[in-house]
């Protein structure tokens, strides 16, 4: 294998070309967007499980040094009274838990060492369209191809490639809800470090966690039409939620509305549990475009990342690369599959109402029983082992 195409300059691409840069290949990433994705969204959670695969190709750092760590979650009801506390789940308290960090850090920071690393970087480069003929040639939108022993779609949630792969494969479900976020600074005391805040107000829930510097990130489900918040003003979004936590007690709404305009976003949330053609003629998927999972579970930059390096990691070992791509089909199809099952539990399509009630019940009742998430957060890859087809 001498070249890699990686389609998409997200978390799940650039994860893809600095693992697959560490297993000895050589990787290109082309990105649709003139500058990249960094732009885009407010702030993310890595898992214990992320953090874990990263160190397996010594990345690990790059989210250390721009996170902050996030213990627990803290639920209220809109009364402003407590619910319960979820701790997540952490190998070692001591050390590494689960860190928050601004979207656009981590796009930044993976970006900077997938290129320190040896990895070209090409932005304004939309695939339209893959043919196979022994090797893969990738087409764009700009007329240009490009030709690999390897095309990798981490292009997203509608990603172009797992259509190009199955024109079959099933689309996204909207789950009924968008999630409108934001950053504010000097609203709400940076006194109770660590800890995530979950209100479930009378119509909807929303949240917040603030940094060590004193910035709070929230964010608020507002359950809507897919294309209902999408051309609304920084104005609508304020005036939206505020209507929907009237009457409710709620901390984060302090910082709703202190929020200066350029600080908003709002994003449609969606689902997609099962991909049943991951691979063909030279080309696979990682990251969004194989699975989505509800973000209740702050699953899904984990999750593309570990793809990402299993998939350097059989492609390492496996030199047929059809072997190769079914060991990481048979490693990771399972678990992908669990963890978007599990999110749906937690708050599904179209039913945001009693789901909320769920995840707070579901929270609640963990304070007593043994916590059964380990599977999800305390996984391991061992990068040292060695696969075979
Ligand atoms: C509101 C919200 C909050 C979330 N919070 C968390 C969290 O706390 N923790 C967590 O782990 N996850 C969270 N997630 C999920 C997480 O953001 C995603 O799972 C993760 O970023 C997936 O990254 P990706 O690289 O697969 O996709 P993306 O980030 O969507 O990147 C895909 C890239 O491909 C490019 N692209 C698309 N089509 C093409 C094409 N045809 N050709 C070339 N390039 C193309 C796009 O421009 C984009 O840059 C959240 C999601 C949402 C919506």
């Amino acid at each position: 294998m001498s070249r890699v195409l990686v389609i998409g300059g997200g978390v799940a691409g650039m994860a893809t070309a600095i693992a697959l840069r560490h297993a000895g290949l050589d990787a290109t990433v082309y990105e649709a967007h003139p500058t990249g994705a960094d732009g885009k969204g407010a702030f993310l959670t890595i898992m214990a499980n992320g953090l874990d695969a990263l160190r397996a190709v010594d990345a690990e750092h790059l989210v250390l040094d721009r996170s902050f760590a996030s213990r627990d979650v803290k639920m209220r009801n809109g009364k402003d009274r407590a619910l319960g506390v979820l701790t997540i789940p952490t190998p070692d308290p001591e050390k590494v838990i689960p860190r928050t960090l601004r979207r656009a850090d981590l796009y930044r920071a993976l970006t900077d060492e997938a290129q320190r690393r040896g990895v070209e970087v090409v932005y304004g480069k939309r695939l339209v369209a893959a043919r196979q003929e022994g090797s893969v040639t990738a087409f764009f939108d700009d007329d240009t191809r490009t030709g690999g022993d390897l095309l990798v779609g981490a292009d997203g949630v509608h990603s172009t490639t797992r259509t190009l792969i199955d024109p079959d494969a099933p689309r996204p479900d909207y789950t009924g809800w968008n999630i409108v976020m934001g950053a504010v600074r000097d609203v709400l005391p940076s006194s109770s470090r660590d800890s995530y805040y979950m209100y479930f107000g009378t119509k909807a829930s929303c949240g917040h966690t603030t940094a060590p510097d004193g910035e709070t990130w929230w964010f608020a489900n507002v359950p809507c039409g897919e294309e209902e918040l999408a051309g609304a003003t920084p104005a609508e979004l304020r005036s939206r939620l505020g209507e929907l936590f009237a009457g409710d007690r709620i901390d984060t709404v302090e910082a709703i509305r202190e929020t200066a305009d350029e600080q908003f976003m709002a994003t449609a949330c969606f689902q997609l549990p099962t991909v049943p053609t991951w691979s063909r003629a030279g080309m696979t998927l990682v990251g969004d475009a194989l699975h989505v999972a509800s973000p209740v579970t702050t699953q899904g930059a984990s999750m593309a990342i570990e793809d990402a390096v299993t998939l350097a990691h059989c492609l390492r070992d496996i030199p047929d690369t059809t072997a190769a791509l079914r060991t990481y089909e048979r490693l990771r199809r399972e678990r992908v599959e669990r963890v978007v099952n599990t999110g749906a539990r937690m708050l599904g399509p179209k039913n945001p109402g009693p789901l909320l009630r769920m995840i707070r019940d579901w929270a609640i009742s963990r304070q007593t029983r043994k916590p059964d998430m380990d599977w999800l957060h305390l996984h391991h890859i061992d990068w040292d082992s060695e696969l075979t087809g």
